[in-house]
């Protein structure tokens, strides 16, 4: 099929559709991306990882939408991003162009080209040559140079690039190459215990993460490269970096991704360490929360957990002894019903006390001031308790005997009748 006679991209599109039905397969609402990777005889996958620029438009997102590049249940986010650089405008480097001219007799655009901040080649650090062409992705880059009646050579035109800036560059196309974008979660936590460390050891003095990258990069070069970064001021939050320790869900841009890890880590391996580290450990997390841990799952039932909660006088970790199960699964369980550990009831009874007059329906504020407590501690408790906790709190300090326990104990007793 000769796409290069199409006379325009939708007659492009619908070629390629038509092709892909000959071929037995369905062509409708299939992202362009996985149709080109379909007729160029490619896994989808493989040409979604390689030849796309996914990886740095999603380099985080949540734990929803984990699915890997070029997959169907990706067709979505393939749809928005899969055909986009990463920045605006059509650049080659003259000396990546020469060789491939030299080793295979025709020349392409690249991606590593295409990173929003990077202005030099990476390999060959020259600066990028911008093709100007109506439709520049549809004129190669040596035909763009023929018609500018130049030559490669002196196209040629060597940079100085700082320490910082080659790192950055060196870290995004490890971003390029990953084959699933990674969960928020993780890559948040991971950056957040990293920026608590540098701080912690006296690697840095500042505050905020925002403060640390101004500090890191030239402010002229981020400014021309990243939206808003201008309105970055030295000491005042800034949301699109600062987000990412403050709110452990939420995703960034790719660019503040990589802004972010560039000013945290010294090379592109301890980013790669710091990633499979931290993505083990996320999988680990992700199954206790799901309480999937085959060999110390809390396997038993609700009542059961409530029995040895009783028991436990509200210890999470009693209980955990008590049901043969990791801590992680039987506190995940007991959150889970609204029972928090009451480890401390014994200790501030007039907590408890307070909150016991206002479950018989006192206004909270003045059971507070009656029991000498304060109120934010009580609000931060209700917010995690369930009804039942009353009960519990009930049993565990006036050593009242539940009627459920009761109930088993009838049982208990009729069964010993009918054994005798
Ligand atoms: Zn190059």
């Amino acid at each position: 099929m000769q796409l290069e006679r199409c006379q325009s991209r939708r007659d492009q599109l619908t070629k390629m559709r038509e092709q892909l039905v000959e071929y037995g397969q369905r062509a409708t609402s299939v992202p362009r991306l996985y149709l080109v990777a379909k007729l160029a005889g490619c896994d989808v996958l493989h040409f979604a990882q390689y030849h796309s620029m996914l990886g740095a438009h999603r380099v985080a997102v949540s734990a929803g939408q984990l699915y890997p590049f070029g997959s169907p249940s990706a067709a979505n986010s393939a749809r928005k991003h899969g055909m986009l650089p990463h920045r605006t405008g059509c650049f080659f480097c003259p000396c990546c162009v020469a060789e491939q001219l030299r080793d295979v007799g025709a020349s392409w655009y690249m991606r590593k080209h295409h990173i929003e901040g990077v202005d030099w080649c990476p390999s060959h650090k020259v600066r990028l040559v911008q093709n100007h062409a109506k439709d520049p992705f549809a004129t190669r880059p040596e035909d763009w140079v023929a018609r500018q009646a130049t030559s490669l050579e002196h196209l040629v035109e060597p940079v100085v690039v700082d320490e910082f800036q080659a790192r950055y560059a060196e870290i995004f196309m490890q971003l390029l190459v990953r084959p699933s974008p990674m969960e928020a979660r993780v890559l948040n936590k991971l950056i957040g215990d990293r920026f608590g460390y540098a701080r912690a050891t006296g690697m840095t003095s500042h505050k905020l993460l925002s403060d640390l990258v101004l500090s890191m990069c030239d402010s002229a070069w981020a400014t021309e490269h990243f939206d808003t970064f201008d309105c970055k001021r030295e000491g005042l939050p800034f949301g699109p970096l600062d987000n990412v320790v403050a709110c452990r869900s939420t995703y960034v841009t790719g660019t503040a991704y990589a802004l972010i890890l560039t000013s945290l880590f010294a090379n592109r391996k301890d980013v790669d360490a710091a990633f499979e580290v931290a993505t083990l450990s996320g999988k680990i997390d992700s199954a206790v929360i799901r309480g999937e841990r085959t060999s110390d799952r809390c396997e038993s039932t609700d009542s059961e957990l409530w029995l040895a909660y009783i028991g436990a006088g509200g210890n999470h970790s009693e209980v955990s002894r008590q049901m043969k199960c990791s801590v992680a699964s039987a506190r995940y369980r007991l959150v889970r019903q609204g029972l928090p550990a009451l480890n401390g009831i014994a200790r501030s009874p007039a907590r408890w006390r307070a909150l016991s007059r206002f479950w018989v329906g006192e206004h909270l504020a003045s059971a507070c001031l009656a029991e000498a407590v304060d109120q934010a501690c009580l609000e931060r408790i209700l917010r995690v308790c369930c009804t039942r906790v009353e009960r519990a709190v009930r049993l565990i300090l006036f050593g009242r005997r539940s009627t459920r326990k009761a109930k088993g104990t009838t049982r208990g007793q009729k069964a010993a009748v009918q054994n005798r």
